[in-house]
């Protein structure tokens, strides 16, 4: 495990419980967001750890002293930059046409609630896209949705990178439409995924707290004409909807 808390801390650390060091934070195990050990990053002020690579950004190197998880980090006033693609892109040498995209605080906003999914017990199904051999799934769903396109989505190098957090959000509730659309209302996985999306949802309105946004579920209601095409039997391609938006071209992953 790597531990990254150096001998004297930096004035954003002298929070509770950290300015006499009577209380030590004690770190978790495992990975938060892959529930995995090996080598792990600690943040100093909650006790989660990652993978440099599960960490939303993605992080390229172990840094050197201090850290914060996204999660702790002020989205507006970052008490520290990430050693990330982004980071380094958006440097000097910046290409042009990378200023576009989400603005840096937006930005931070997109990764800290993605990063919240993605450390929630209830997101593992949602982690990687579904596997080509579920039976039908690509059949019926059209556009998939999974939590590594969007973070790979977030990366500026990505030619389908968020322009707003509208945008973003779309393809949060794109995913959990998704799972909606696709498995029994009392299956496992769509109960996590109405539990996760609730969850998103309280979220984003603490991460984005003066933005409007629309009431949760308010478009599901062409999934309860679909699940019954289901129940039917007609689990072909031709059983897609009319207006259901098909994007051809980009399949499985297309984003990533
Ligand atoms: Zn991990
Ligand atoms: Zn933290």
């Amino acid at each position: 495990m790597e531990i990254t808390r150096s001998g004297s801390e930096p004035d954003w650390l002298q929070g509770e419980g950290a300015s006499d060091g009577a209380v030590q934070m004690e770190n978790e195990d495992f990975c938060a967001v892959c529930l995995n050990g090996g080598d792990l990053l600690c943040c100093d002020r909650c006790p989660r750890v990652f993978h440099l690579a599960c960490h939303i950004p993605g992080l390229l190197s172990f840094p050197a002293g201090d850290w914060l998880c996204s999660l702790c980090r002020d989205v507006l006033q970052p008490e520290l930059e990430y050693d990330c693609e982004n980071t380094r892109i958006c440097g000097e040498n910046a290409p042009k046409g990378l200023s576009y995209g989400l603005s840096p605080s937006d930005q931070r906003r997109c990764e800290k609630l993605t990063l919240l999914v993605s450390c929630n017990i209830l997101s593992a199904p949602f982690h990687e896209p579904v596997s080509l051999q579920a039976r039908h799934y690509y059949q019926i769903i059209r556009r998939p949705m999974d939590l590594s396109a969007i973070r790979s989505k977030l990366n500026k190098r990505s030619p389908l990178h968020y322009y707003t957090p509208d945008h973003y959000v779309s393809d949060i509730c794109l995913m959990f439409r998704n799972c909606a659309t696709f498995n029994y209302p009392d299956s496992e996985v769509a109960q996590a995924g109405r539990s996760l999306e609730a969850f998103f949802q309280s979220k984003l309105r603490e991460v984005f707290p003066s933005q409007a946004w629309p009431p949760a579920n308010d478009s599901n209601s062409d999934v309860r004409d679909y699940r019954t095409l289901r129940k039917a039997g007609a689990r072909t391609a031709s059983a897609v909807p009319p207006g259901r938006n098909t994007v051809t071209g980009r399949g499985r992953g297309g984003d990533l």
